[in-house]
Order: structure tokens, then C-alpha cells, then sequence
């Protein structure tokens, strides 16, 4: 299990708990469940304490991020389980933009943190590789970049319409996710780093992460660092996934590159995902949206939900708690205890129940 940094490291914890829309709202009990059994079987506190943001209440009070609350989430918690937003009532999205976009900014969350694992060979599209093969942590950059939301329109809706969008890399926020990839490799005996960038085209935003890059390696000799272009990390990465431990880019190239990664270890269903600050109250939410095709059938894949869980476990400090997650979906893999993307049968809360019960049973006396 990956050492994620920590916040606490104490017995107790308090968690803010945000299910959010569609299917967050079905993944994120179960991920509870769960996490109740383990802080019940290991003598831990953990408080959750519920919000209801999502499309419901932007539709009936017009209120997403509500007043203080990055405030009250800063100051009160020591972490944010997260489930999923998105509605089809709300067409442009507004509510999950101000709520996820709000906090990953407010709240400075400048790591996110994808790990790409494959828990069972069986769920991986590439030929011939084994669970060893597929091990990575994708970490993008949270804070800046295209998503910062500079740009504007000249003579919109006209022939001659321009649209331009900034790209913003400053020299602290490129430094500091460069850095945490190295401390992340560090402290978890990984051996390598790739910076993935496209400096070819992009000759002034990348050539900041070329120089923060070359300047920061130097202080991890015991590590063996590597660039790739973007375009050509994406052919690596499915043409052998072996060669990469530790991927570290900006929050576009993360997105689109994570995505990736979470199909070749299995889909959407089974990625997590943190979103972090080292020190800091911090968002842990499944890679996967609210998914309204399925949301309210009672099939939803809690794997993603229950592994976010985990990382947010990692991230108090509390291992072997977060160990014994891991295992309880490797096991349900194994055992074929799968809802129906996965090919199984069961329902989201039966997975769930069966989840709690393993770790309850892992630490038994
Ligand atoms: P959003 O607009 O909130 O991003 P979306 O449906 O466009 O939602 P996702 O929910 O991320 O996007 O996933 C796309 C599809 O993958 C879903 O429509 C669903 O069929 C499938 N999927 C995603 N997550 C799960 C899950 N946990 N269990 C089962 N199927 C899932």
C-alpha cells in the first residue's frame, strides 16, 4: 500500500461525508459500511458527519458550495469521502463545477493522486499481463493549468469568433507536484519517475516543467527519472505498463492519462482516486461519475468507492486498516462476488455487506 502522507496519523478521525448525485449516493453507504466494520474491529474512532450537496438541493434551494463551508471542511475534518456529482436536470453542470472545482482549488488540493492497479488479470484489456504488470501512480496537477478557467471570447457567436483558454503553470504549483512525485517514490521504495509534457509544442508552459524537473531530480539520485512526451507516454503505457511506477504531469494530460490507466485495470468501476494537500484536509472520491444510466437500480460497482475509502484510510496514517480494504476487493474479485459490470450478479449492498464482513473477519482475535 502506498504512503499517501499524512494527516493525523492519531486513532480518531473525523470525515465529512459528501454522496453527492446518481450513484454516489448508492457506492458511497456502502463504502461507509465498510469503513465503519474496520475502525469496529480495529478500536478506532471514526465520525462522519453527512452533507447533502448535489442536485437536489441546487435545484430546490439554488445553493451548491454552500457559504463557509471550505472553511468549516478546512478547520473541522480531517478528510472528505466524496461519491459523485453530476445530474441530467442540470445540463451545464454547475453545481458539480462549484462544488468538486471549488474544493480542489479552495481547499489547495494541488495532488491527485490515481493509482492504476490491476487487482485481478482477468480485467485487463491488454494480452498476456499479470497483476505485477499494471502498478502505477498517476499524479496530476489539481491546482492550475487549462483548468483554471482564464480565458474569454471575442465576437461570440459570430463568423469570426476567437476563443482562447490560458494555460497556467506557476513556478511554485509545478514545483510542488514535481517534488511530491519524488517523495512519493521516496517513501514508498518506488525506483522510478516519469514527467510527461509536451515542451515539442507547448514551448513556454512546458519549458517550466522541463527546468523544475531537471532541477528537482537532482536532489533524488537514488531514483531513476525519466521524461516522455504526452503522445508518447500514451502509446508506453498500454504497449508495456511495466516500465512506469510513478507518472507525474499537469491536470489536462492527468485527466486523460489516468482515464487510461483506469481501463487498463479494469474500468471505471474499480478506480479511485485522491485528491490531496499533505497536511491538509483532503477529498477522496472514486474515479467514476454519477453514472444516471444505472443510478437507482441497485447495481453500481462500490469497488471504486471502497478503494477511494482505502486511500483515505492511507492518508490517516492508518495501514493496515486500508490494507485490509484492498484485500476485501481483491478477494471479492477472486471469489467472483461482482455486481454486473464486472460480469457478477450481485447487488451494490450486497457487495457492500460482504466487503464489511471480511474486514471485520481480517481482524478478529
Ligand atoms: P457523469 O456525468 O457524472 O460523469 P457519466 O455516466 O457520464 O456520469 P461515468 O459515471 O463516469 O460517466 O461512467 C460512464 C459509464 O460507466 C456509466 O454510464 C456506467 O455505465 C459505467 N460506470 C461508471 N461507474 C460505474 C460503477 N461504479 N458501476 C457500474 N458501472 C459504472
Amino acid at each position: 500500500m502506498a504512503n499517501l502522507s499524512l494527516r493525523n496519523g492519531g486513532a480518531a478521525a473525523r470525515i465529512a461525508v459528501i454522496p453527492g448525485d446518481g450513484i454516489g449516493k448508492e457506492v458511497t453507504p456502502e463504502a461507509l459500511k465498510v469503513l465503519r466494520a474496520v475502525a469496529a474491529a480495529t478500536k478506532r474512532s471514526l465520525e462522519f458527519v453527512d452533507f447533502d450537496w448535489g442536485a437536489d438541493k441546487f435545484l430546490r434551494e439554488g445553493v451548491s458550495l454552500p457559504a463557509g463551508a471550505v472553511e468549516m471542511l478546512r478547520d473541522e475534518f480531517d478528510a472528505i469521502l466524496f461519491g459523485a456529482l453530476g445530474d441530467p436536470r442540470v445540463p451545464t453542470n454547475q453545481h458539480a463545477a462549484d462544488i468538486l472545482l471549488g474544493l480542489r482549488f479552495k481547499l489547495d488540493l494541488y495532488v491527485n493522486a490515481r493509482p492504476v492497479e490491476l487487482l485481478d488479470e482477468r480485467l485487463t484489456p491488454l494480452r498476456d499481463r499479470k497483476e505485477k504488470d499494471v502498478r502505477i501512480m498517476v499524479l496530476r496537477e489539481n491546482t492550475e493549468g487549462l483548468y483554471v478557467g482564464v480565458g474569454g471570447f471575442f465576437k461570440k457567436g459570430t463568423a469570426d469568433e476567437i476563443a482562447v483558454q490560458e494555460d497556467v503553470n506557476s513556478r511554485k504549483g509545478v514545483e510542488r507536484i514535481i517534488r511530491y512525485a519524488f517523495e512519493h517514490a521516496r517513501k514508498n521504495g518506488l525506483k522510478r519517475v516519469c514527467m510527461s509534457d509536451k515542451s515539442n509544442a507547448m514551448t513556454f508552459a512546458h519549458d517550466l516543467w522541463q527546468r523544475v524537473f531537471k532541477e528537482v531530480r537532482q536532489e533524488y539520485p537514488e531514483i531513476d527519472s525519466r521524461h516522455l512526451y504526452i503522445d508518447t507516454l500514451a502509446m508506453e503505457i498500454v504497449r508495456d505498463p511495466r516500465q512506469f511506477d510513478v507518472i507525474v504531469t499537469c491536470n489536462l494530460f492527468g485527466d486523460i492519462i489516468s482515464d487510461l490507466g483506469a481501463q487498463l485495470a479494469g474500468g471505471l468501476g474499480l478506480a479511485p482516486s485522491g485528491n490531496i494537500h499533505p497536511g491538509r484536509t483532503s477529498l477522496f472520491e472514486p474515479v467514476h461519475g454519477s453514472a444516471p444510466n444505472i443510478a437507482g437500480k441497485g447495481i453500481a460497482n462500490p469497488f471504486g468507492s471502497v478503494l477511494t475509502a482505502g486511500m483515505l484510510l492511507e492518508f490517516l496514517g492508518w495501514k493496515a486498516e486500508a490494507a485490509a480494504l484492498h484485500s476485501g476487493v481483491k478477494e471479492a474479485l477472486f471469489k467472483n462476488y461482482l455486481t454486473p459490470d464486472l460480469g457478477g450478479i450481485k447487488k451494490t449492498t450486497e457487495v457492500g455487506d460482504w466487503l464489511a464482513e471480511f474486514v471485520s473477519k481480517a481482524f478478529a482475535p
